[in-house]
């Protein structure tokens, strides 16, 4: 192993994340380089004093927030969109324009002969004789259609 790959896996190796083999190729080299021996050293040390900083730091709070918060994306992300949402709703939404057009057809075709033109509304004359206002009439549609 060169010097060259040795640096760039030491911090894997102080990490104990290296194969066997790769490890048992680095330990050798660092027995025989001092200049990569030396490199060794000064990481351990470093990485010795990592746990100590965290520690004493006085943005601990600030620290354990962040982290939270991070954690707290993380589990946002990994929710799934509802499958209803995702998939129906789009569909209901179609469904729910069709039905309100086949519906209309029926009740302007269904209007009786005898009657006055208005009586084709039949939604609005029922909503009337409760004195429903606009919004309630909407709902009411809605009901109506959904029964269909
Ligand atoms: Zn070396």
């Amino acid at each position: 192993m060169n010097c060259n790959t040795t640096e760039k896996n030491l911090i894997f190796f102080l990490e104990n994340k290296l194969d066997p083999t790769v490890s048992g190729q680095l330990s050798d080299h660092l027995k025989e380089c001092a200049h990569c021996s030396k490199q060794y050293d000064r990481l351990q040390q470093v990485m010795l004093q990592i746990p100590e900083m965290k520690q004493s730091n006085p943005n601990h709070f600030l620290f354990t927030r962040i982290e939270q918060k991070i954690s707290a994306n993380a589990q946002e992300q990994q929710q799934p969109i509802p499958v209803f949402a995702r998939i129906f709703n789009p569909l209901i939404v179609s469904v729910l324009m069709i039905a309100t057009a086949f519906v209309g057809l029926y009740l302007f075709t269904q209007t009786p002969a005898t009657g006055n033109a208005e009586s084709g509304d039949q939604v609005a004359v029922i909503a009337g004789q409760y004195e429903m206002n606009t919004s309630d009439q909407d709902i009411m549609e809605t009901y109506y259609l959904t029964e269909e």
